[in-house]
């Protein structure tokens, strides 16, 4: 092995990569110009402390997998995780709280998280992300899920789930953890030991375990919907409707938390509903933050944002190209043939087949009829010909349909017309 290679987690983009990100970006950017966002970008590094306050002590990411340091001069700083917190310090920051309102900001970059590396998960990602400033109305928090959903959408992908959730306000929230707390103490024993830590910090976290055990526990836990205020409630309602509104097919789970602690009211998650998508993880996630702005040191702001993995998405897109290439037909007929007079008589046939615009491959240089076929199932022929010893001599022709394996004899001077009555 190499002595030196890339981080754990970490890894190198060549040019093709690159420009799967940039293709990705100019969607983002027409998506961002029509909705009104403009570009920003913040410092990779970032005080240690508007993570810990903002993305919260009790969450994995604050927990265990920041990349934390000291300057030379002193200060605690941190690779940024994720980059709302940035954007709200910079929101503050620049005075942004004067402008019109909503205040809407878009970015791409990377992120950091000391995870352990598996499918979908890295320690360096790029997120994309979109961020609305200034308003509490929940056609805000539907124009963030949409912007994520026609992104999605407009990069291939076509069966996306949306799952969405309310988790409440400070009004609501107290009365749900407590029902919480008390439910996941009955089962204590049953939850692993991350959790048992969590329950103490934070119940919301627990519901947030990818453990298959916990998962088995939470399918009985309390559900936050039965707790909504009222207010948090006919957001709820209106959000729904704005979703039915634009027909974006959408699905409650009541035990979406998302994995930070800064959500109020609206939670949400895009995932691609295939085999590789449940791989991948969820494509973009994001929610409501009524009170994050304050939270750091800013004015009282309500805002709603949400972030894509960029690599999960370009990882899908790629398994997808690769399933289309699998299954892409390149041709329609494929002829065999068995014996010497069969292969002269093919050779011709083949001809015939070229003038008559069919798309034909062949395998005259093969002697074995099971990889001829094998070799016409590989190319997705909707036909193989076969001529035989016994079809060459009676100046015969099988055609037969590859999906059922049904089988015509056809005299060789009819063959182009009766394919031609078939494609
Ligand atoms: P997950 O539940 O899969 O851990 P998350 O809740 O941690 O995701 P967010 O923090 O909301 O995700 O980040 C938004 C998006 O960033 C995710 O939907 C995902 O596409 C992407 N993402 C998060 N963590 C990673 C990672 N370690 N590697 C690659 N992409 C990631
Ligand atoms: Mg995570």
């Amino acid at each position: 092995m190499l002595k030196y290679q890339t981080p754990t987690g970490m890894h190198d983009l060549f040019q093709k990569d690159l420009e799967q990100v940039a293709k990705i970006e100019q969607l983002a950017k027409k998506m961002a110009d029509f909705y009104g966002f403009e570009k920003i970008e913040t410092p990779i590094l970032e005080f240690s402390e508007i993570f810990e306050k903002g993305t919260g002590g009790s969450t994995d990411i604050v927990e265990k997998e920041m990349y934390s340091l000291k300057t030379k001069g002193g200060d605690l700083l941190t690779l940024r995780p994720e980059i709302t917190p940035g954007v709200v310090r910079a929101y503050s920051q620049a005075g942004m709280q004067n402008l019109p309102k909503p205040v809407r900001l878009w970015y791409l970059g990377p992120c950091f998280r000391h995870e352990r590396p598996q499918a979908g998960r890295y320690r360096q990602f790029n997120q994309l992300g979109f961020e609305s400033l200034g308003t509490p109305h929940p056609i805000i928090d539907t124009i963030t899920i949409l912007i994520f959903y026609n992104l999605l959408k407009s990069l291939g992908f076509k069966k996306l789930i949306v799952e969405v959730s309310c988790i409440g306000d400070g009004q609501c929230r107290g009365a749900f953890k407590k029902a919480l707390t008390n439910y996941f103490r009955s089962k204590v024993s049953s939850l692993c030991a991350d959790c048992r830590n969590r329950l103490k910090r934070n119940p919301l976290r627990v519901l947030d375990c990818k453990e298959e055990k916990c998962c088995v526990v939470k399918k009985n836990a309390p559900q936050v919907l039965d707790y909504l205020c009222k207010d948090c409630s006919d957001h709820f309602k209106s959000l729904l409707e704005f979703l039915e509104e634009l027909e974006i097919p959408y699905s409650i789970n009541p035990y979406l938390v998302r994995g930070l602690d800064y959500y109020t009211r609206t939670v949400f998650e895009i995932i691609e509903d295939t085999e590789e998508g449940k791989v991948q993880g969820s494509l973009a996630g994001g929610g409501r933050y009524d009170g994050l702005v304050k939270l750091l040191g800013g004015k009282d702001t309500p805002a709603c944002g949400g972030a894509m993995g960029v690599e999960r998405v370009i990882n899908l897109i790629k398994a997808k190209n690769k399933q289309a290439e699998k299954e892409k037909q390149t041709c329609e007929v494929y002829l065999t043939q068995v014996g010497e007079l069969a292969k002269k008589k093919a050779l011709k046939l083949f001809e015939q087949l070229r003038q008559a615009n069919i798309k034909a491959g062949e395998g005259l240089h093969k002697e074995s009829l099971s990889a001829q076929l094998g070799a016409a199932d590989a190319m997705k022929a909707k036909y193989s010909l076969i001529i035989g010893q016994k079809e060459a001599l009676s100046n015969q022709v099988i055609i037969r349909e590859m999906k059922n394996g049904r089988q015509k004899v056809v005299d060789i001077d009819k063959v182009i017309k009766e394919l031609k009555n078939k494609i």
